[in-house]
């Protein structure tokens, strides 16, 4: 995953905005990073922010695509979830699971929930201006095909809503992967053995 390379301008631009809203001297977070040698980095993370939440993230050129899901996916074909496009991050991000600092943006416990890889199942360029993008996800939980549809912009503003919707094939069932795993799919850990562990100084 090389931090130690030198991220390409295009992606350093990317980075602009999530760099934007990080202090770096409080946050762990990664400041910034170039691609993974495949290129197609996936994960989630669940997310113990002001709500609770699912940050799905797909690499494409060097960033991780981001969208923030309420709910978590859902395996039934039939129910599309709400998920909130949000700033791209650095493919270093895909490793991170810990404590953002409680003043910090995001601040709140997160878990590395899913990892793994993901295929684009059309042009993702192409997908992503016209608002749909179907992609195949080999992670350790979550698998199978899935397409995000873009459903408009939330209350109006610039941040855009999609829906993430499963794909039927085999890969489908009625429970939701948020209730069926509660640890981490890297670490082995619970929320509250992250934030216990992971605490910074001088918090709580
Ligand atoms: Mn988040």
């Amino acid at each position: 995953m090389g931090s130690e390379h030198r991220p390409s301008q295009k992606v350093k631009k990317a980075l602009e905005e999530y760099r934007a809203k990080r202090d770096f001297a409080v946050t762990p977070e990664p400041k910034d990073s170039e691609g993974s040698k495949s290129g197609r980095l996936f994960v989630i993370q669940k997310h113990d922010a002001t709500s609770e939440h699912f940050d799905l993230r797909l690499e494409l050129d060097g960033v991780l695509l981001s969208w923030a899901v309420p709910k978590g996916p859902s395996l039934d074909p039939a129910t599309r979830r709400l998920a909130m496009r949000t700033e791209d991050h650095p493919v270093a991000y895909g490793d991170f699971e810990g404590v953002i600092p409680e003043d910090e943006y995001g601040g709140g416990t997160v878990m590395l929930f899913d990892q793994g890889r993901w295929e684009p199942n059309d042009d993702p360029h192409e997908g992503l201006e016209k608002g749909k993008l179907s992609f195949e996800v080999k992670g350790t939980r979550m698998k199978g095909n899935w397409a995000l549809v873009r459903s408009g912009n939330v209350g109006g503003g610039d941040r855009e809503s999609w829906l993430l919707i499963k794909e039927k094939d085999n890969h489908t069932g009625q429970k939701d992967l948020a209730d069926k795993h509660k640890t981490s799919a890297v670490t082995g850990r619970s929320m509250e053995e992250i934030a216990q562990e992971e605490s910074p100084e001088g918090q709580g």
